[in-house]
């Protein structure tokens, strides 16, 4: 039974790098009809906080994944949060103790971190020295009579260590190069390493699929996870996302956390094909693709070595065929959030119309909202607006339009096309500068959707009143 977990540590939000990682975990599982686990990783107390647990679990769902095990769900190796298992970790680092292959350490951090210093300067590399190795009963008491208290390393036993990666294939280092790392520190807590290990350990982790920037913790982890007696779990290190220039994902970029694309209004379906895309393509090289599709198609194997490249408008391309294809019905319930104040006194299926009439081209819910605007707020006209307006071939095509409003009321809409060539006529102007100043005078824009369909939504008593309204402006401004 294949096993794999997605272990965040809660110090922030998740972002497009997590998330793909959580994302690749989830398919995997399900595709090998495998289990998902969700670990919390909290061992760091000072930057931790519950709260981006729940934020992290917020965005997970969102984007449509779940676990089988995990903080809220329990399971049978619970529990899985690391704050609530430091007596387990204690237990094994003990033991390690107890068979020579850990040592108590009494280096303070600020001689530790002198050390690095000095390292540095001379050239050589800030790795630990190993000096509480081979400390005598009668050091260790004296360190202790002066009040330290120890950290306990693992001793790094020199040589080589090779190990295959799914994705990387073979991956050797040099050991002799290693400090001796910490497992257990000074106030009682475990290191990453330790923690890590003894639960992928006892959660019978089968695979361990995570960022690149863990490659270089592997060795570690093998040797905890032999000196401790269980088989190492395969490892697939995914590559890094890179900006579009190959420099690191940055939120300048464009690439922000789930929360922010979530507050953007991206459908979580745009989001995770994107994601998808990120290293992994299905054979038939083929962009849109579903989480189901992916599902039925994920291999590890096919996931590139080499770094994927964030770009937003490859996102955003993707993002505008979801929001195109997106059923009417549930877009409406999605956009209500976005929308401004006035917009909760709205029928359903006019905002239903509205979004539908403005989508087209854009790639997520607040751009949706904001190309609402001129439906539920009146334009502001500035001077230069106005004064388009003001021009006499305005005037005429607002009176004439006017008067086939007043004339007609829905009649005008429903024979749009017979009335608007008709207003072309009468003024002796093209169509196309009818629709535009008409366009203009309705919305405050030169763009937008089709202007049927502005006419439509607003209806002739709201056409005709905004209409009066840009008259009454104008002839305002013509007073001064
Ligand atoms: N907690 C680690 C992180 O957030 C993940 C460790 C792992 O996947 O092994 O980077």
């Amino acid at each position: 039974m294949i096993r794999v977990r997605f272990a965040p540590s809660p110090t922030g939000l998740i972002h497009l790098g997590n998330a793909r990682t959580a994302l690749f975990n989830w398919l995997f599982a399900r595709h090998n009809e495998g289990v998902f686990i969700l670990r919390i990783e909290d061992t760091d107390v000072t930057r931790s906080d519950p709260y981006y647990t729940e934020l992290i679990m917020e965005d997970l769902r969102w984007l449509g994944t779940d676990w089988q095990e995990g903080p809220d769900v329990g399971g049978p190796y619970g529990p899985y949060v690391q704050s609530q298992r430091l007596a387990i970790y204690k237990g094994f680092a003990e033991k390690l103790l107890k068979e020579g292959k850990a040592y108590p350490c009494y280096c303070t951090q600020s001689e530790l971190e002198e050390r690095r210093k000095a390292a540095l300067a001379r050239g050589r590399p800030p790795r630990y020295d190993n000096r509480c190795r081979n400390l005598s009963e009668s050091e260790k008491k004296s360190f202790e009579a002066h009040g330290r208290t120890p950290s306990l390393r693992f001793k790094i036993p020199g040589g080589k260590l090779a190990f295959e990666d799914i994705i990387r294939s073979k991956c050797e280092f040099n050991l002799d190069v290693l400090g001796d790392f910490v497992i257990m520190k000074a106030e009682g807590t475990p290191s990453f390493h330790l923690a890590v290990v003894v639960d992928d350990a006892l959660m019978k982790i089968t695979h361990v699929i995570r960022g690149e920037d863990h490659l270089s913790n592997t060795p570690l982890h093998l040797l905890l996870f032999e000196a401790l007696g269980y088989p190492g779990p395969h490892y697939a290190h995914l590559p890094m996302i890179a900006g579009e220039e190959g420099d690191p994902l940055s939120k300048r970029a464009g690439a922000f956390s789930i929360q922010d694309y979530r507050r953007l209004g991206y459908l979580p379906e745009a989001l995770v094909n994107y994601m998808l895309l990120l290293g992994w393509s299905p054979r038939q090289r083929k962009e849109k693709i579903t989480l189901e599709e992916a599902v039925e198609k994920f291999s590890i194997n096919n996931i590139s070595r080499s770094p994927a490249h964030f770009d937003r408008k490859k996102l955003d391309w993707l993002a505008e065929k979801y929001l195109r294809e997106a059923d009417p019905e549930r877009l409406t319930e999605l956009i209500i959030p976005f929308l401004p104040q006035e917009a909760k006194e709205i029928e359903k299926t006019k905002i239903k119309a509205l979004a539908e009439a403005v989508k087209p081209g854009l790639a997520n819910l607040s751009q949706v909202a904001k190309e609402a605007e001129w439906f539920l707020r009146e334009p502001i006209f500035d001077d230069s607006k106005l004064a388009a307006l003001s021009g006499e071939k305005a005037q005429a095509v607002i009176l004439e339009t006017l008067e086939g409003m007043e004339r007609l009321g829905d009649g005008f809409i429903n024979e749009y096309n017979k009335n608007i060539n008709n207003v072309a006529e009468k003024t002796g102007l093209a169509l196309k500068e009818v629709m535009m100043l008409l366009r203009q005078a309705l919305t405050g824009s030169t763009h937008g959707p089709e202007l049927a369909a502005v006419i439509s939504l607003l209806g002739p008593d709201e056409c005709k009143r905004r209409l009066k309204r840009v008259i009454a402006q104008v002839g305002a401004a013509q007073q001064k």
